[in-house]
């Protein structure tokens, strides 16, 4: 089995051109020997390096590129709890017990990055700051009503917003409905991954860059991970390349659907702009398929993003159609710049769920977060360190990967799936 990873062009992201530096790396050279192998420096896999390294296992990291490569240096920054899956249809699937724990690890995973910040003063511009849901259409403000429900009855912050005050909380009044859920929040992705990395560091992790997993295969009762220029050995591996698994492990790849996300930022707006955003500091997401979201930087950027595209090659036209949707909710933006654009893969499952398996005796993969991997990412990696060292502090349904129908048919699928959602999220 051997691996590929795409490179492409990050050029213009606000986050590459803000965060906070990564600590000092480099390649494997030569045989490092652990008791788990991590593939992948990203949210799950340094999340989950930490915890073991905090119980005193020895942890060695292989990133093929740099730390963050992945979708921790490009997503939106938006911490939100919970999973698409709102609680009822979680314990409805999962029987009371498990359903109402997985509700309240999820519900939670929010207050445990911002918890996990605070504990390592990782410099990230962490805030707690909120997260509007608008609904974009009647239908949506109904689903929206009942999700408010269903946590408030859990005793989440959580409340509806209408008419007047959520045109005032959002700035806009092009949105029906929405909630707000005091639990999520916002930081700089890459620079919160830059820090976790040197905390894990701290605590004894080793951490290779620019050593791209080529090969894992068996070798006198242990796993053996090879890498250009060394090898590492281990008893338990971890998989963490959620969107960005090459072809090292093959099942990782059909079990999600990739789509490319795409984000575009202005230059810090005039104090007058600014103040008329956001004016509370909430963060959004919209209720549509291919939703919008969208917030301001810590230095008063503004930040849209959206999905669309089937591959990594994304066009203008996609940019364009984003500031236009910028525009049409604040008319302000007319006239200001958009210096930064940027865009990475989202890994989608085929039950919308976060997957946590056992891929072989010793092998285990943590993937597919639907775009809500900021806070869930790093939960499945604290989940992954505390199962593999006995710990049983935290809970995550363990399952077998079960591959996407006509995988091999995912391209004209995808075009014509983003196709039709859009018709229908003009149509409601
Ligand atoms: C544009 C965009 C916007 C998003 N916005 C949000 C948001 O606002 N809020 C939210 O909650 N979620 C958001 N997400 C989703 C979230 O970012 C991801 O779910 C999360 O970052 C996944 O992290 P990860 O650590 O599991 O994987 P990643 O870190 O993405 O991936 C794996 C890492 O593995 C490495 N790798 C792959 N193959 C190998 C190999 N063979 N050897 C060694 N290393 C390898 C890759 O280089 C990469 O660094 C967004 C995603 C994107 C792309």
């Amino acid at each position: 089995m051997t691996a590929a990873v795409a490179a492409d062009d990050q050029s213009l992201s606000l986050w590459r051109a803000t965060a906070a530096p990564a600590p000092a790396t480099a390649a494997l050279e030569g045989r490092a020997e652990a008791d788990v192998a991590i593939v992948g420096a990203g949210y799950t896999g340094l999340s989950c390096a930490l915890a073991l390294a905090e119980a005193g296992r020895e942890v060695v990291v292989l990133e093929a590129q740099e730390i963050g490569h992945g979708a921790p240096g490009r997503n939106g920054g938006q911490v939100i709890p919970g999973l698409k899956h709102d609680p009822e249809e979680l314990v409805a699937r999962l029987g009371h017990e498990r359903g109402e724990a997985l509700v309240r690890l999820t519900g939670g995973a929010a207050d445990r990055v911002f918890a996990l910040i605070a504990k390592h003063r990782i410099d990230c511009a962490a805030t707690q700051c909120g997260w509007i849901q608008p609904a974009h259409s009647a239908a949506a403000a109904k689903t929206i009503v009942e999700r408010a429900r269903q946590w408030t009855a859990r005793h989440a912050p959580v409340e509806l917003l209408a008419g007047a005050r959520l045109a005032s909380a959002l700035g806009t009044d092009v949105y029906r409905a929405g909630w707000l859920d005091r639990r999520a929040g916002a930081l700089q992705p890459l620079s919160y991954v830059r820090g976790l990395a040197r905390v894990a560091l701290a605590a004894g992790v080793r951490l290779h860059t620019q050593s791209p997993a080529t090969q894992i295969m068996r070798d006198d009762g242990e796993w053996l991970v090879r890498t250009p220029r060394g090898e590492g050995r281990a008893r338990q591996i971890v998989l963490a390349t959620d969107a960005y698994s090459g072809a090292l492990w093959p099942e990782l790849v059909v079990n999600q659907l990739i789509v490319t996300s795409v984000q575009t930022a202005t230059a810090p707006l005039p104090d007058a702009i600014r103040r008329a955003i956001l004016p509370h500091g909430n963060v959004a997401s919209d209720t549509r398929r291919l939703l919008y979201y969208f917030r301001v930087d810590a230095a008063g950027r503004f930040i849209i993003g959206g999905r669309g595209s089937a591959t990594d090659e994304v066009s203008e036209r996609v940019y364009a159609t984003l500031q236009r949707a910028a525009i049409r909710m604040y008319p302000a933006l007319a006239d200001v710049q958009w210096p930064c654009r940027w865009y990475g893969r989202v890994g989608i499952t085929r039950d919308w769920l976060p997957h946590l398996a056992e891929v072989a005796p010793g092998v285990w993969a943590a993937l597919g977060y639907c775009g809500r991997g900021v806070a869930m990412a790093t939960t499945l990696g604290l989940v992954l360190g505390d199962m593999l060292t006995g710990g049983g502090r935290l809970a995550y349904p363990v399952a077998s990967l079960a591959p996407i129908p006509w995988h091999a048919l995912r391209g004209p699928m995808l075009r014509a799936g983003i196709a039709y959602y859009r018709m229908l999220d003009t149509m409601s």
